[in-house]
């Protein structure tokens, strides 16, 4: 997955970012992708209003951590228009951020990780 983001990256003309920026995307897009739920009917069903203020905090914050990163200049914003929301574009944002965070930390991408942590706790269970 990293290798086809880094081309994904370079043909586009990116900017890379730092374990910390890719950080700070990821958590914007985690608010873009919460946003979208809310206002996509049937993708979030059962929110009580309780809830909804506090997704609604959420993706506040979210912003606010997208408009620090969104600062410094050389990156290319890929915003949707006004008033649309795409949850799958949503939740590959999410997966792209996550992959590229997880490679500037110097881990293994996403699906390793979960793969050990799983393996992992079923070593747990059947001790
Ligand atoms: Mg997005």
């Amino acid at each position: 997955m990293i290798d086809e983001i880094k081309s994904y990256y370079q043909k586009r003309g990116l900017k890379e970012p730092t374990a910390l920026e890719a950080l700070m995307w990821l958590i914007s897009e985690v608010g873009e992708l919460v946003d979208a739920c809310c206002q996509t009917p049937d993708a979030i069903s059962g929110v009580g209003l309780q809830l909804d203020i506090y997704l609604s905090v959420l993706i506040d914050q979210c912003r606010v951590i997208e408009r620090t990163v969104a600062e410094q200049s050389g990156w290319v914003r890929n915003n949707q228009p006004k008033g649309t929301y795409d949850l799958p574009g949503e939740v590959g944002d999410v997966l792209m951020m996550l992959s590229v965070f997880a490679e500037k930390a110097g881990l293994p991408e996403p699906e390793v990780c979960l793969r050990e942590k799983m393996e992992r706790k079923l070593r747990d269970v059947q001790r």
